[in-house]
């Protein structure tokens, strides 16, 4: 077994020795503690015969322990300053494959026949990078890929989010986006010790494992997406007005949404953070029968 990538000194040696220097933009926190990364690992319940997807490999802290308990990973990372320096650090593994691409922009469904093929199950496993947490989130989710599961640390005030129940503060379209296609738990709380720089904020490992179909059924899913996000749009308005100005083909009249709030049985003085997942599925097809399948365009 070689010598972890994840200590405080050899992460120091690597990063001395190539002269790297953090960019905080590209959201740059490498992980320094061998115990989270094998408790990541666990969590993502890992086989020989698990294929995984990495986003931001770092210096390969996480990706060494992937490469060492999966049968491939893959990894897309954005900074072309850090592959010199993956291909020393991961030269003992010939299961990794680095992608430079940002990860937000990478056609990962088409990656995975080329790249994946022989991985009986897939999982994205990830130190992710918190500026764009919540993209990265809604574009696993929302391309459907063939994917088991989502194992990641990300910043604990969008853990809470993800968790959320109706009528707290933190609930929104994440909660509702994330809860619809997955189950989904705080695996563990990670302070900031075991990050080289420190980030300013507290972490967590989520665990969001895919349902096997969604949480409901709705007639037609953009538009269910579409609702909930104009329905949060604004925090404070109710449904209807939040509804009134952000539906599509321009200002709707209230009273056909009016009507359709009323065959879903929501009472239009309501906010959105008060709307269970089974509640905008049913504002969602009652809104789309209103105004016709047109309102999608
Ligand atoms: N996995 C490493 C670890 O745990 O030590 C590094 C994690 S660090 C929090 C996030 C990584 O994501 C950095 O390496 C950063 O360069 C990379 N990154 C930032 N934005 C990205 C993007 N849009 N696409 C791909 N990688 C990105």
């Amino acid at each position: 077994m070689h010598k972890d990538i994840a200590t405080p000194g050899r992460t120091k040696e690597i990063l001395g020795k190539y002269g790297f220097s953090f960019k905080k933009g590209l959201g740059q926190n490498f992980l320094i503690d061998t115990n989270v990364l094998r408790n990541i690992v666990e969590h993502a319940g890992l086989t020989k015969e698990t294929g995984v997807i990495e986003i931001g490999p770092g210096i390969g802290a996480l990706t060494e322990q992937l490469a060492r308990n999966a049968q491939k990973v893959v990894a897309y990372e954005i900074d072309q300053r850090l592959f010199p320096i993956l291909k020393d650090t991961l030269s003992p593994y010939d299961n990794v494959r680095i992608i430079h691409e940002d990860v937000l922009k990478a056609d990962i469904q088409a990656m995975i026949p080329t790249e994946l093929a022989g991985s009986k199950e897939i999982m994205v496993v990830a130190n992710l990078p918190y500026y764009v947490t919540t993209p990265i989130i809604f574009k696993l989710l929302e391309e459907h890929l063939p994917i088991r599961g989502i194992v990641v640390m990300m910043q604990k005030e969008v853990a809470d989010r993800i968790s959320a129940r109706p009528g707290t503060k933190d609930y929104g379209s994440l909660s509702i986006m994330v809860q619809y296609y997955t189950l989904a738990e705080t695996a563990m709380i990670v302070p900031k010790s075991v990050f080289m720089p420190q980030p300013k904020v507290d972490s967590a490992v989520v665990k969001m494992l895919l349902r096997e179909k969604p949480a409901i059924a709705v007639k037609n899913e953009p538009f269910f997406f579409q609702v909930i996000k104009i329905c949060f749009a604004q925090r404070r308005k109710t449904i209807l007005n939040n509804l009134a100005s952000g539906l599509p083909n321009g200002k709707l009249k209230k009273t056909e949404i009016l009507k359709g709030m009323a065959k879903a049985g929501i009472d239009p003085a309501r906010r959105g953070e008060t709307l269970s997942v089974e509640e905008f599925g049913a504002l969602s097809d009652a809104l789309l029968e209103t105004f016709g399948e047109k309102t999608t365009e």
